[in-house]
């Protein structure tokens, strides 16, 4: 028969790295729970045209990465490529403005964008969201991105740069936009080809190019920030103050562009030095129109996710196994029974507990035993030996009592 494989783009997730992916939302959970974020979860799939109207119909996201089919119905649905529409749909949905506000949810889980599959990006792959919405307050904004800070940090994906940005109104930015392309039209000699050919869909291109005669160009460009509104750069001024304050390290990068439409003010990325060409770990940014845009009142919000894939790729951490506290062993003549029942009485005392299930002979089964790092060996056969695997000592257990009596005082 031929072997069937997982589909392309697609992960499977093996002991232990299931287990570090785990701690590392546990990690997120537990960070972001003392700021007041609980933990939401929406579905997987999402009708269509929440992503239409959320992330934007131009997007890369929208136009090319969607995992969209009908329903029995021929309505069109979509694998969700992102989190933060979710999340405001269902605060619209179930009236959450009537609670205090801002709202503060996070959500871990899997995530669906059609990008070619290489390193560090795959078809599925598992964010960790946290958003807060209702509220225009800058400190959120620094919050946001200090807690998101200290999840990499406890999870060990070492050193990130983060690049911050604002990106001002919707209106602000069509305006720039339009200031740039007429800029770049005007040098247009100078560019490089590949720039000048896409000068008319995405001008901010121009800011990445490695062609000499652009980055010359580009140095004198006029650049988003400067443009902003008054009320647009004191809230900038002030995320940037508040993490200047706390010590978080950023670099202010006016070419930062995200993929989504959504995005108002505040922007930001964390970039992992050890990983490859995947490099970003997480980011997000303020969504102040999004809710309204989504036929709520209009309400602000911010927001980010991070790609647990990725953190594991950077990360230094093991899983943190515990060892195991008792290996049962059976030897000749010994009653799986008897080895059965001693281990749910271990288990219930609240011990780590494992029972011979492969049918090994006794040397084989200490040798396990070792392998898996157990403290002791319960030997069933006619009575029970303690076997002290740190010394090497057995000895005989009267009863089973005896024997938790014995296994309790050796792992005290
Ligand atoms: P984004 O909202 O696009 O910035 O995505 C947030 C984070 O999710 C990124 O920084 C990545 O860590 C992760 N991510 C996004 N797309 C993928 C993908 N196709 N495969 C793996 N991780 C991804």
């Amino acid at each position: 028969m031929r072997k069937l494989q997982a589909p392309r783009g697609t992960l499977d997730v093996l002991p232990p790295d299931a287990r570090r992916r785990l701690d590392v939302v546990a990690i997120a959970g537990e960070v972001l729970g003392r700021a007041g974020y609980e933990p939401m979860e929406t579905p997987v799939f999402e009708d269509t045209e929440l992503f239409a109207r959320g992330v934007g119909e131009s997007t890369d996201i929208v136009q090319k990465e969607m995992f969209t089919f009908e329903d029995k119905a021929g309505r069109s649905l979509t694998l969700r490529p992102e989190g933060t529409a979710g999340v405001c749909r269902a605060y619209i949905e179930h009236g959450m403005h009537k609670l205090p506000q801002p709202v503060k949810v996070w959500y871990a889980g899997p995530f669906f964008r059609h990008e070619a599959p290489q390193a560090g990006r795959f078809w599925q792959f598992t964010q960790i969201g946290a958003e807060a919405v209702g509220s225009d307050d800058p400190t959120l904004d620094a919050e946001l991105i200090l807690l998101l800070a200290e999840i990499f940090e406890r999870a060990g994906t070492g050193p990130a740069r983060l690049r911050l940005s604002s990106l001002g109104t919707p209106e602000t930015r069509a305006d720039y936009l339009e200031e740039l392309t007429r800029f770049l039209r005007a040098r247009e000699s100078e560019l490089s080809e590949d720039v000048r050919a896409r000068l008319d869909q995405n001008p901010l291109r121009a800011f990445d190019a490695d062609h000499a005669g652009t980055q010359a160009v580009m140095a004198e460009a006029p650049r988003l920030v400067d443009r902003l509104t008054p009320d647009d750069r004191e809230h900038f001024e002030t995320v940037k103050a508040f993490l200047g304050g706390v010590g978080v390290d950023f670099e202010e990068d006016s070419t930062l562009v995200r993929g989504l439409d959504y995005y108002t003010r505040t922007v930001f990325e964390f970039e992992s030095e050890r990983l490859g060409a995947q490099a970003a770990l997480g980011g997000g940014g303020r969504y102040d129109g999004l809710v309204e845009e989504l036929g709520g009142q209009p309400t602000p919000g911010v927001g980010w996710a991070a790609g647990v894939e990725r953190m594991l790729l950077a990360s230094d951490r093991p899983g943190d196994e515990g060892p195991v506290d008792v290996f049962v062993a059976l030897a000749d003549g010994g009653a799986s029974r008897n080895g059965f029942f001693m281990v749910q009485r271990l288990r219930q005392a609240a011990l780590r507990a494992e029972l011979e299930q492969a049918g090994r002979g006794m040397k084989g089964q200490l040798r396990h035993a070792n392998r898996i790092g157990a403290r002791v060996v319960l030997i069933i056969g006619d009575g029970i030996e303690v076997k002290d695997m740190e010394t090497g000592e057995q000895r005989v257990a009267a009863s089973v009592e005896d024997a938790l009596g014995m296994v309790e005082e050796l792992l005290a």
